[in-house]
């Protein structure tokens, strides 16, 4: 049991549909969950450990709906040619890399973006991995380093056909193993999701399978969809329909799946997005990085479409993710006020309706009864910060500050800016440089 937690005297700040910024609150942690919140007064006498967040900001921990901890490995990487198109970046880049992982490269990568993550007040995180010469036992690896670091994870498996169907094969089989042990072990902190690569990457019959699986593992599914035109004009050719169109055939869609990207789908699309309460996930960093479009988020949300936030791994800040979401939509809808409402509502009230479906948990939400996974950012506000301009603190003001505790269903994870965890972060770093190297000499 997780002894009783209080974080003292700090200012509460939700930024849901229920905004609320409270100056001078406590918040009572029993076990995982959050117990109570009340004026700092109120909890005068309190006997157990205690956090002081006086001149600083508690928030209930980010969440990344979509992300690569892979890619870690990418960070510096020059063995990459220059790339003239997304279909290029993905050949020259990242089906390199990916396929020159090793298990333990997975579990070191994980345990890079895991720790970055809890640097950055990101609670939890929904990856989608590819190793494609080391499958089996890949989702395992990555969840060892979530349940090193603490951090709450949904993993899975990016089936493709691109390396052939033995590989494929391989994919749907790491995917329905760790979904089935997921279901088993039933641990808060982690949870699967059925991976598919994207619509142009995987055949008819591959994707028959995994809808069969999925089906029978009652197992939503978490696909790129869309990300750049090429996934159209492939769908268009080889299956005469929209790739959201296909994916509904196959009966891929649903409230428990996750279509990443979506920058190029029409309004028919959005409709049947809706329609199936598939929520999509948009990741604007790594589709500017990318130059394939911004996503028309603006017309998703209009037309009912559940729309949370990810960083596609381009970072583990979702503040700063957040920030660029919003510059993005100024630019696409050449209007410097557009989006400020949809792209919270995206961060801090969709991605927990998200990640609360996925995990069957109440989480990134600061109420009694919820999980207690909180941020508290080390800000002391230079102008003032209340309900109704906290929207701007966030992205102005939170986004640039650090970090100074993350805690994960109780469990402090980081506290003064220092990892609670029984990790040594230098000989991770030391580990993954080594790792790295030999890797990118493998490319
Ligand atoms: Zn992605």
């Amino acid at each position: 049991m997780i002894p009783s937690l209080l974080i003292e005297n700090g200012t509460v700040l939700a930024l849901d549909s229920r905004a609320a910024c409270l100056a001078g609150h406590s918040v009572l942690i029993e076990g995982d969950r959050i117990s109570r919140i009340g004026p700092a007064r109120a909890f005068r006498g309190f006997k157990g450990r205690t956090i002081d967040a006086s001149r600083k900001v508690v928030m209930p921990g980010l969440i990344n709906a979509h992300t690569h901890c892979y890619s870690a490995f990418a960070r510096g990487m020059t063995r990459a040619k220059p790339s003239a198109s997304f279909d290029e970046v993905l050949k020259h880049l990242w089906w390199r890399l990916d396929s020159a992982l090793t298990t333990e490269d997975c579990h070191i990568s994980a345990l890079l973006a895991m720790i970055e993550s809890i640097r950055h007040g990101t609670t939890t995180i929904i990856d989608h991995h590819s190793s494609p010469s080391a499958v089996g036992g890949s989702l395992n690896a990555i969840s060892r380093a979530a349940k090193e670091t603490g951090i709450r994870a949904c993993l899975c498996y990016e089936i493709s056909d691109r390396h052939g169907p033995r590989i494929a094969e391989a994919g749907l089989r790491e995917n329905a193993g760790f979904i089935r042990r997921c279901a088993r072990r039933n641990e808060p902190g982690l949870r699967a999701l059925l991976g598919l690569h994207a619509s142009f990457t995987i055949s008819d019959r591959t994707l028959a399978a995994a809808a069969l699986a999925g089906g029978e593992l009652g197992s939503g599914f978490h696909i790129h969809v869309a990300e750049a035109q090429g996934d159209q004009d492939d769908c268009r050719r080889r299956h005469k329909l929209r790739v959201v169109e296909r994916l509904e055939k196959f009966g891929i869609l649903g409230e428990r799946s996750l279509a990443a990207h979506c920058v190029h789908v029409s309004r028919r699309e959005m409709d049947i997005l809706a329609g199936t309460r598939t929520p999509v996930i948009h990741n604007p960093q790594s589709n500017l990085n990318n130059a394939v479009g911004i996503a028309d988020v603006g017309a998703m949300i209009g037309r009912g479409v559940l729309v949370g936030l990810g960083t596609d791994a381009m970072t583990t800040n979702m503040l700063e993710e957040l920030r660029v979401a919003l510059w993005a939509r100024h630019l696409r809808a050449d209007n410097p006020s557009a989006g400020l409402s949809e792209l919270g509502a995206a961060l801090f009230s969709n991605n927990p309706r998200i990640a609360s479906r996925i995990f069957g948990l109440p989480l990134g939400a600061l109420r009694e009864g919820a999980m207690a996974d909180i941020a508290i950012f080390d800000y002391d506000p230079p102008t003032p910060l209340e309900s109704g301009n906290a929207m701007g603190h966030a992205i102005f003001g939170l986004s640039q500050a650090p970090v100074d505790t993350t805690i994960v269903g109780g469990r402090i994870l980081m506290e003064g800016r220092r990892l609670a965890i029984d990790i040594d972060e230098r000989r991770v770093n030391a580990r993954a440089r080594e790792r790295a190297k030999d890797l990118w000499k493998r490319l």
